[in-house]
């Protein structure tokens, strides 16, 4: 883990952000779960140590140096497969009041254990967004985050209902993220959000999305009309 801890802390220095040497062990700690679990579950494809300092967790963590996420904010991951990028910032970030939510059990399970036998403490959730957001967790965070789970305007539709008015999400797009962008018009008029601002990272960029209205009472529909008819 030694190319793991190297990486890790020149991408954070890169950023600008300051960071601990127990930071370092502890997300080389995460990672090595990771990728022994990764052996059996499938959990991701990035194995090369400086990679995944750099993608998974760097990356992640370039968050902060976008966007300040009040003390103590209530933050859920959508989507979070092997955890990203959620535990990277529940780690720089402990005070979060951070949720993991994925739809397969299997990673869930994975994380709940990872997180246990390091004594990091979040909620992780086994469940899919769409119908989380008829429940009671419906406009009850502060802030969404996800990577890699659905093209922008599938992602709005599964994450905006689950955010406060006033709540932002930070979605992590590849290059494309100018066309995604456009293609997601309608919906950020329709569930009444803006794109409050973007930051580069790798080729990519996150892109900060204010929540500005409460969720209309009919989003979101059920997963096969957010696929088959995106907004
Ligand atoms: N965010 C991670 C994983 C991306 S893979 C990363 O960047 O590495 C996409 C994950 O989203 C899968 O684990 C899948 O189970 C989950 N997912 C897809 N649709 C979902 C939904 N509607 N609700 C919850 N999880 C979902």
């Amino acid at each position: 883990m030694t190319e793991f801890k190297r990486a890790l802390a020149d991408k954070l220095t890169g950023l600008g952000l300051s960071f601990s040497d127990t930071l370092l062990n502890t997300c080389a700690v995460y990672f090595e779960k990771v990728a022994e679990a990764n052996n059996h579950l499938n959990l991701t494809r990035i194995t090369d140590e400086a990679q995944a300092a750099e993608q998974h967790f760097a990356d992640a963590m370039a968050l902060c140096r976008a966007f300040e996420l009040p003390k103590g904010c209530r933050v859920i991951d959508i989507g979070t497969g092997a955890g990203f990028p959620g535990v990277p910032l529940k780690l720089l970030r402990p005070d979060l009041d951070m949720t993991l939510l994925d739809a397969s059990g299997k990673k869930t399970d994975f994380i709940q254990a990872a997180l246990e036998q390091m004594g990091v403490s979040a909620n992780v959730v086994c469940g899919r967004a769409e119908e989380l957001a008829r429940g009671a967790l419906r406009e009850s965070f502060d802030a969404a985050v996800s990577r890699a789970v659905a093209p922008l305007p599938m992602l709005l539709e599964l994450s905006v209902p689950l955010l406060k008015t006033g709540g932002t999400l930070a979605a992590w797009k590849g290059e494309t993220y100018e066309t995604e962008l456009s293609d997601a018009a309608k919906a950020l008029e329709t569930l009444g959000c803006r794109l409050a601002d973007r930051f580069l990272v790798g080729r990519g960029a996150i892109l900060l999305i204010l929540k500005q209205k409460p969720t209309p009472g009919a989003y979101p529909r059920r997963f096969s009309k957010i696929k088959s008819a995106p907004l």
